[in-house]
């Protein structure tokens, strides 16, 4: 009986994908006696098994799925059971962006870093494309928002070449979802990083999407490099959505808000209309951005609509 750790890659119709450390991939099915932690445990892309298999030419089976470290999961909405796990033992979100070509679109950039918040995986903000004119300024601007807010705004050009070691820095070694729409550069920055990564990064436009559930098929892509690591290739994290997370929750979800929510005077407070809110307060002495918090009311809203259709 050989065995061997290995991280599932992808998975279609019970047959998974399993690549071990030496860098080879084995076609895998799943145990019948499978080693869960948990009852009902799905395995799930991204997760860390043992393959195990009989003699030099058996087939391969998947024996036990080690502990997560963490799931993007979409969360069936209300009190319906279960989550559809998009992947497993995600590090990070990437989010990708341009200053222009296209201009950033901020309400999507902040459901993206709500959606990574809901599903507790650190998100990063990238900004491509700052070789365009007037890109230092604007970018410094677009920036301090983002950076006030408590995240890391890395600012790239894949045709002036600037902030690609260090973005190559921080993939390396790691799992990570990258999103973005479409158009900013995302298929341009892995190739420049890491040649002969092909991803099919395009999002799904909302409008072909709506109401309709979709199988999300993610995969995980292997870096070639020598530390290592992932990029998960999904459809789009807006498939991910933010099924399931209830309005109330939604607050904290902004990093910002967090020190700011203990001080209103309801501990429901939705900060949209009840006095003596400190999430308003704040707003207006700008220690939180007001385009942000016009995102948080629009999100809002759309949680509060979903939860009565649910
Ligand atoms: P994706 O849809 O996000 O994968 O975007 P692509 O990688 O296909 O890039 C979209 C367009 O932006 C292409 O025409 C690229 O050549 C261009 N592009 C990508 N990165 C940069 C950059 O850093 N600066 C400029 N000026 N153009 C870029
Ligand atoms: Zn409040």
């Amino acid at each position: 009986m050989r065995a061997s750790r290995g991280v599932v890659l992808n998975g279609t119709g019970g047959v998974w994908t399993v690549r071990t450390p030496d860098g080879e991939q084995h076609d895998a099915s799943i145990r019948g006696r499978l080693k869960q932690d948990g009852v009902g445990l799905k395995l799930a892309v991204g997760d860390d098994v043992t393959v195990e298999r009989a003699g030099n030419a058996g087939a391969w089976a998947i024996t036990t799925i080690h502990p997560r470290r963490g799931v993007l999961a979409r969360r069936a909405p209300g009190r319906a059971p279960g989550e559809r796990i998009v992947a497993a033992n995600v590090d990070q979100v990437l989010v990708v962006f341009s200053l222009a070509n296209p201009e950033p679109h901020v309400r999507m950039l902040d459901r993206f870093l709500v959606i990574a918040e809901g599903n507790d995986i650190p998100a990063r903000i990238v900004l491509n494309k700052i070789d365009l004119p007037g890109g230092v300024a604007r970018a410094r601007e677009f920036s301090s928002v983002y950076e006030e807010a408590g995240y890391h705004v890395h600012g790239t050009s894949v045709k002036a070449g600037v902030g690609l070691d260090e973005l190559r820095a921080l993939l390396a070694g790691r799992t990570t979802a990258l999103t973005g729409p479409s158009g900013v550069g995302k298929s341009s920055l892995v190739n420049a990083l890491f040649p002969g990564l092909e991803l099919r990064t395009a999002e799904i436009s909302p409008s072909v999407n709506k109401g309709r559930h979709t199988t999300v098929g993610a995969m995980l892509v292997p870096i070639p490099d020598a530390r290592g690591g992932f990029v998960v290739d999904t459809p789009g994290l807006r498939e991910v959505g933010m099924w399931g997370l209830p309005p109330r929750n939604l607050d904290v979800c902004f990093p910002e808000f967090r020190e700011f929510i203990g001080s209103c005077r309801f501990d429901d407070c939705s900060h949209e209309h009840e006095p003596k809110c400190a999430v308003r307060a704040a707003v207006e002495t700008g220690k939180i951005s007001q385009a942000r918090y016009d995102s948080y009311v629009k999100l809002h809203a759309e949680l509060v609509e979903a939860e009565e259709t649910w």
